[in-house]
């Protein structure tokens, strides 16, 4: 592999539990082997699922606009767009927003579940793969933000309340970057080798 900030070429070997792989010139840090990995970055995944649902099937706000109320959810959002022949919109809202998280949530319960209890399912290593390339799809964030954007400009005109699924989603991106803090893929790497 190659340092990131110095590109010196370095080998690979396995860590123990606690050590660190530091680059030989500029001593960056390469990768490292923190303790329990696995059951950590299970606990916030499968926390992440739960968020999900809940993110999903409450609405994030109450639109209250003279004498009438209007519930906005995640999906209601996509659906919006697409009734107004916005449909690149509504699939590109469709895929950051609820399918490439969901996508790679499942993804990931699906290999670590399996490898906490010390199996290996059907092409884990492709799946695993599959995760890393996932990764740049799933934002959550950028979502949430849009959804604040429209709070602060439409609370002058109507009363917004928010919901349950908004409180949800933001909770939703902070396990999700926990998830991503908390994975090593040299650690998982290692497993899927070991067992193979
Ligand atoms: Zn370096």
């Amino acid at each position: 592999m190659a340092c990131q900030d110095c590109d010196l070429l370095c080998r690979k070997r396995p860590l123990r539990v606690g050590e660190k792989a530091r680059c030989a010139r500029c001593g960056a840090l390469l990768y490292a082997r923190k303790p329990n990995s696995i059951e950590r970055t299970l606990t916030l995944a499968l926390s992440a699922l739960i968020l999900f649902v809940l993110a999903n099937a409450y609405p994030l706000l109450d639109f209250r606009f003279q004498g009438q109320t209007l519930e906005i959810s995640v999906i209601s959002g996509v659906w919006e767009l697409y009734a107004r022949e916005m449909w690149v919109l509504a699939a590109v809202v469709f895929v950051v927003s609820i399918l490439a998280p969901l996508l790679k949530i499942l993804a990931l319960l699906y290999v670590l579940l399996p490898l906490w209890l010390d199996r290996q399912p059907w092409r884990m290593a492709r799946v695993f793969r599959w995760i890393e390339t996932l990764h740049p799809w799933a934002m959550t964030e950028v979502y949430l933000l849009g959804v604040l954007v429209a709070y602060v400009k439409l609370s002058d005109i109507a009363t917004i309340v928010p919901g349950v699924a908004l409180y949800a989603f933001a909770m939703l991106i902070v396990a999700m970057a926990a998830t991503d803090a908390t994975l090593e893929p040299e650690t998982i790497w290692e497993c899927l080798e070991t067992q193979r």
